[in-house]
């Protein structure tokens, strides 16, 4: 409506888009051509026949990245050097032909850098036909029998087709040939020798399937497009000489059916093979001259060689094209050898050149972008414009890409290094082309005659002349026998000789016989008549039957098409169902080695937790047993340590016992003295078991007999005063551990037994060790204790550690007494409150006399003191403290005690020092004695004599010591 309100004829409505929506992408194929000398360096090389390597020439190996470059490419099939013009056609533009002559479109395009090979493709060089000559051969093959009478088809100017009436034909044909110079009949025409090597009639190949029914014409057009401008190159024009014309542009219209085309562009019509290869030799002269002439280079511009191919159906008789436009059909195959795909800088063009190469890559540079566009539209679903009317070379095959067709395209490759880059270019473009698709073109519905009609109509025409040759044929000059027979059916002529003027008998007699023959002629015309009529309408009868079958024939073939189309979706959905499948099996596979890994790792934890569960079980075992084992000893320990107690409080009780009865005697004595004065000294009597066991009395002078240190420690002499080694009397073991001795006569026998032990110690302290562990228990696991002394003088340098405190006990010569120990007497002073602390070191003084109070009558007789106190440590332990003093006597004949010394008895924890001292004495435990036993301090400090430096002193207090017993 919009259109017709603009004054413009009404169109067509664009005949409906693909009615099967299948496309097919368009074909790229390449051509690799040899290299022009052979010594040249090569960079491409055919993989596969579908694939092309480049390499990068040896000066451009490393690119911008310094990697080396090598790129494949893939296309519907890559030609080699080898291939013939001939495969090529076959692979390449045999299809196209086809379809041509089965009403579709066709575009072929060669593509490439300048004398890559373009042109050797499409035309061909001499002997070698390109795809040009050979599709010509083919198109004329296929349709020469059925080629309509020149001047039937008529261009109308508008891109269609009319046919036009016998006699315009004819007076068309009447018209060319006075016209024309050039011999009739093409078979007798002489061939351009220039190019009649590149037509080969042997090769000549036959599409299957014309329709015989219908006539054909060839119409060829040929146009360049150089600069963005169309010249028409079959074109007459009159040549000026004297003023050259320069040759007009031409213009692309849009026909009603939406097609682009050439205005006023000339058509050929032609009838051979031979006729359309002159026709286009012809156009590719004048683009030479053209070109010579205006100074172009040719390989800037586009030769574009249109092949159009007007068919229509022969009218019912078959003898005839039918006389109606829209019976016509007209299909076209464009053959395009486009320009080089050059970048500027290669062309060494300058001004108007450079503009030239600019525009030609203009329009190449166009193609690439509709192509590009279209690529994004069919792949991504966008709906961008496609720049097609930026070129005219796009603009003009707009509708290969909107409307249906087939297009293909030949990518000639120069392997030589010089192109390269460029080679890489176009490799690139091309390879993205295949990834447009291009609606296939449908069917063209046939036309509603019979079949065969041009057959029978031939058969006909044939038998007729047969049948005149065998009847009629002016055989000596006699008529047809036919018309013989005809003329003696009627009734014969009188004589017609007339006799004289006056011979009014003949005439009239001929008259009658000719009124006669003339009824007769009527009666025959009317049977004629009467029997054509009848003819007329049982062959009408046949003929509507027959339409009816076509019809029929028709719908079913409708029908059969549809059913093909189901068959062809339901192929297609098998083939999707088939890859779907195909992925699920493949997924399951997956799935199928993923699970058999989880469950392997399923069962490798399993069997760990198994282990660890055992390990567990093991241990929880290994606990109880230990628990039972603990308690064992505990309970053990127990009982021991209840036995131990009772023991203890028994010998308690009797020491206490004792102790009473001493007191008894005491006071039995004082009773007696204060009584009688004077009484015997009576040996008290001791009660129970200690009797027989009063230890020996020690003399107050011990003999001065050679001690074992002797030999090796001459300062432990000073000691022998006080303790006399040798006279000592060593606790039976054996006896000890009798236990049933009470623990006072235990610690007398101690009192004058230990340093023997000590001594024995000494030599071998392993042994003294073993014989330790003869002790009772109660003995052994005392704590750990040691001697100090706190002397207001500088502090003692032994040190303990480094002394061997058996060979050297560290006893200083400033304690030595000048006088012998036997004229010193002293007074020991213990408290009442005192307790007895068992402990191993106790104060051992000879010939002292002991009190629990101090008084004169003992301080009288001594002139030392020493004070037994015991006082509650910090830590809670008992801490015993001897206070030592001299005793002097005073002006008024009284006794006065200066304090000189005190030493301290201090107790250990030994569990607590047990955990401080180093556990070397396990090491022995098979009772071999190790070195180790004795470098812990306890067992140094067990064994210490110390004695601080600036006592004045005697003896001081020695250490019993014992080696720890080691645990049970
Ligand atoms: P273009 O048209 O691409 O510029 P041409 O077709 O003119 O290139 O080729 C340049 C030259 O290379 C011509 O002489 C041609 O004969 C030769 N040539 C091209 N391709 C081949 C081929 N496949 N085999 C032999 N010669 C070839
Ligand atoms: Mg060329």
């Amino acid at each position: 409506m919009i259109r017709q309100a603009k004054g413009k004829t009404p169109r067509r409505p664009p005949p409906k888009k693909t009615s099967n929506n299948q496309k097919d992408p368009v074909g790229v194929y390449c051509r690799a051509r040899p290299l022009g000398a052979d010594d040249e360096e090569c960079c491409i090389e055919v993989i596969s026949n579908t694939t092309i390597q480049l390499h990068a020439p040896d000066g451009l190996k490393a690119n911008r990245n310094g990697e080396f470059k090598e790129t494949q490419y893939s296309f519907k099939k890559v030609f080699g050097i080898k291939t013939t013009q001939r495969e090529l056609f076959e692979d390449v533009a045999k299809p196209l032909v086809e379809d041509l002559i089965h009403c579709k479109n066709g575009l072929l395009f060669t593509y490439g850098v300048t004398g890559s090979g373009k042109t050797h493709t499409m035309t061909g060089s001499p002997g070698l036909g390109g795809l040009l000559p050979r599709s010509l051969d083919m198109i004329f093959n296929s349709i020469g029998p059925y080629q309509a009478k020149r001047y039937v088809f008529k261009p109308d100017d508008k891109n269609g087709m009319e046919v036009q009436n016998q006699v315009d034909a004819l007076l068309d044909r009447q018209k060319r040939d006075s016209q024309s110079t050039v011999p009739k009949t093409p078979t007798t025409r002489r061939i351009d020798p220039e190019f009649a090597d590149m037509i080969s009639p042997e090769d000549a190949c036959r599409a299957d399937g014309v329709d015989e029914d219908s006539s054909y014409s060839v119409f060829v057009s040929y146009i360049e497009i150089y600069n963005n401008y169309i010249y028409d190159l079959l074109e007459e024009t009159p040549f000026d000489p004297i003023k050259p014309k320069p040759p007009q542009s031409k213009i692309l219209r849009e026909d009603q059916n939406h097609n682009m085309y050439v205005a006023g562009c000339t058509e050929v019509e032609v009838k051979s093979t031979e006729e359309a290869f002159e026709v286009f030799w012809r156009g590719q002269k004048k683009r030479r001259i053209a070109n010579t002439q205006l100074n172009r280079e040719s390989s800037r511009s586009h030769s574009v060689f249109i092949v159009k191919l007007a068919q229509a159906p022969l009218d019912a008789d078959g003898d005839n094209v039918l006389q109606d436009k829209n019976q016509v059909n007209v299909s076209q195959l464009c053959l395009v050898d486009l320009a080089g795909s050059e970048r500027t800088s290669r062309t060494r063009a300058e001004g108007s050149r450079l503009r030239e190469a600019g525009n030609i890559n203009q329009s190449l540079m166009t193609l690439r972008t509709c192509i590009e566009v279209l690529r994004e539209n069919q792949m991504c679903g966008t709906n961008k414009m496609v720049p097609y009317r930026d070129s005219k070379v796009t603009h003009l095959f707009k509708n290969y890409f909107d409307g249906e067709g087939k297009v293909r395209m030949v990518v000639c490759v120069n392997p030589k290094a010089d192109d390269y880059e460029e080679t890489l270019l176009v490799m690139r473009f091309a390879e993205m082309t295949q990834e447009v698709e291009v609606a296939r073109p449908v069917d063209r519905p046939i036309c509603g005659f019979t079949a065969g009609r041009r057959q029978r109509n031939q058969a006909f025409k044939d038998e007729l002349t047969r049948r005149l040759e065998e009847r009629g044929g002016p055989v000596d000059g006699e008529f047809p026998t036919i018309l013989n027979q005809l003329l003696q059916s009627f009734p014969p002529l009188p004589t017609c000789e007339l006799s004289g003027p006056n011979d009014d008998v003949t005439l009239p007699r001929l008259i009658e016989a000719l009124e006669k023959r003339h009824r007769v002629r009527q009666m025959m015309i009317e049977e004629y008549n009467k029997t054509a009529n009848m003819l007329k309408s049982v062959l009408q009868e046949q003929d509507g039957n027959i339409v009816s079958k076509e019809n029929f024939i028709h719908e079913q073939r409708g029908k059969l098409g549809e059913k093909d189309k189901m068959i062809q979706n339901q192929k297609n959905e098998i083939d999707r169902l088939e890859k779907k499948s195909k992925m699920l099996e493949y997924k399951i596979d997956i799935l199928q080695k993923t699970t058999n890994i989880y469950e392997e790792d399923k069962r490798s934890l399993q069997h760990e937790l198994e282990s660890r569960e055992q390990r567990l079980q093991r241990e929880m075992s290994e606990k109880r047993r230990m628990e039972s084992r603990m308690q064992g000893i505990v309970t053990d320990a127990k009982l021991k340590w209840e036995k131990e107690c009772e023991r203890r409080v028994n010998a308690k009780q009797l020491e206490m016992q004792n102790k009473l009865w001493v007191k008894d005697e005491k006071l039995k004595q004082l009773k007696a003295i204060v009584t009688e004065g004077k009484t015997e000294n009576r040996q008290p009597q001791r009660p129970s078991r200690e009797k027989d066991k009063v230890p020996p009395k020690r003399s107050a002078s011990p003999s001065p007999a050679p001690s074992p240190y002797n030999g090796s420690q001459s300062s432990l002499s000073s000691l022998e005063p006080i303790y006399n080694f040798s006279q000592m009397v060593r606790p039976d073991p054996h006896f000890l551990r009798q236990g049933s001795v009470s623990v006072a006569s235990c610690i007398s026998e101690w009192e004058q037994g230990v340093p023997q032990s000590r001594r024995q110690g000494s030599q071998s302290p392993p042994d003294s060790r073993k014989r330790a562990q003869g002790l009772p228990d109660s003995l052994s696991r005392r704590r750990g204790r040691c001697w100090a002394r706190e002397v207001p003088v500088q502090p003692a340098d032994v040190d303990l550690e480094e002394t061997d405190h058996w060979t050297a006990p560290p006893v200083r010569p400033l304690h030595r007494r000048s006088h012998s120990a036997g004229g010193e007497r002293w007074v020991d002073h213990k408290p009442t409150s005192n307790v007895d602390l068992d402990t191993v070191l106790q104060l051992n003084l000879p010939n002292a006399i002991k009190v629990n109070a101090p008084n004169e009558k003992a301080l009288s007789k001594c002139d030392k003191y020493v004070l037994t106190h015991q006082e509650l440590a910090s830590d809670g332990e008992i801490q015993t403290k001897l206070i030592k003093g001299e005793v002097f006597r005073t002006r008024g004949g009284g006794q006065a005690v200066q304090f000189t010394d005190i030493e301290t008895l201090k107790q250990e924890n030994p569990v607590v020092a047990s955990s401080r001292k180093r556990r070397s004495s396990e090491s022995g435990q098979d009772g071999e004695p190790m070195e180790g036993d004795w470098t812990d301090v306890e067992t140094r400090c067990s064994v210490a004599l110390e004695m601080r430096a600036g006592s004045n002193l005697g003896p001081g207090y020695q250490h019993h010591g014992y080696t720890k017993r080691r645990k049970p």
